[in-house]
């Protein structure tokens, strides 16, 4: 059975007197993954850094499974179930890729502090369902070969599956992702692909903002498509695909090369 994770409703944000979302409402259920498009400009990072609490939006209400989350702050949201990963890749390249994902992790040990992790407890090896996660994790993002590689020596592809890896370590019941495909070569937005389903397979929703239409049309469900800060579409990608709107506001200039 489905469940509505997120229901956004009239959101609105203005930057000093410029709209970047007017009156934006959509739904995303469980297990789904809804596509995010429009040309650049068109309001899509700030819808996502709207969700996510990055800023306070101008008005309109957010509301994750059941709870209006739209004045909370951006921590108490990922405890509440949502996780976002970033345009740019953004990690710390001194620690190890499995230290990167432990502080994703920590969303969800409100009773274990950041040292913990990171300390002799941790190794130990008291956490070991933190262990376990960390392995399936590792494993769903293809990171299992470079887990104590230092961040800052693994290729950007493999920075960009740590951001996704990092985002479900908290063990979200949606994930945003900012063009993840930004950078990558063909085989790997093939596995990034691959990742996608793997998560909505595992009940997650999963929101994605791409330009790459290929791998929007292949992984969605469900698609929005933003124009000046406005819906202009939803739908399934046949649906959206010939869509004359869409076509002449977006799809007309935008390949798959
Ligand atoms: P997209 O991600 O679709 O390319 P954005 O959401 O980044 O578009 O931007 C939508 C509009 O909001 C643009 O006009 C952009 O200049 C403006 N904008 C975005 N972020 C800010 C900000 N922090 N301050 C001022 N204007 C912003
Ligand atoms: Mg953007």
């Amino acid at each position: 059975m489905t469940e509505v994770v997120l229901r956004v409703e009239g959101l609105c944000k203005s930057f000093s007197g410029v709209h970047a979302i007017r009156d934006l409402s959509f739904e995303v259920e469980s297990s789904e993954v809804m596509g995010l498009i429009g040309p650049n400009g068109s309001g899509k990072s700030t819808t996502v850094n709207s969700l996510a609490g990055t800023f306070p939006v101008t008005s309109g209400e957010i509301v994750l499974t059941g709870t209006s989350i739209q004045h909370l702050p951006e921590c108490e949201r990922v405890e509440l179930g949502l996780a976002r990963t970033f345009q740019t890749a953004n990690v710390f390249p001194e620690f190890t890729v499995r230290q990167q994902i432990a502080l994703g992790c920590e969303a969800t040990l409100k009773s274990s502090p950041l040292s913990s992790v990171f300390g002799a407890e941790y190794r130990q090896g008291e956490s070991e369902a933190i262990e376990a996660r960390m392995h399936d994790l590792l494993e769903i993002t293809g990171l299992l070969d470079v887990a104590d590689d230092l961040v800052g020596t693994i290729s950007s592809a493999q920075q960009r599956f740590l951001m996704v890896a990092t985002a479900l370590a908290s063990e979200p019941k949606i994930v945003l992702l900012d063009e993840p495909a930004a950078g990558l070569v063909s085989h790997e937005r093939k596995t990034l692909s691959d990742l996608i389903k793997a998560i909505r397979a595992r009940g997650i929703a999963v929101l994605v903002i791409e330009h790459h239409m290929a791998l929007i049309m292949d992984v969605c469900d469900r698609i929005v498509v933003l124009n000046f800060g406005s819906k202009i579409a939803d739908g399934t990608p046949a649906e959206i695909r010939s869509n004359p709107a869409v076509i002449d506001a977006y799809l007309g200039e935008v390949s798959d090369a």
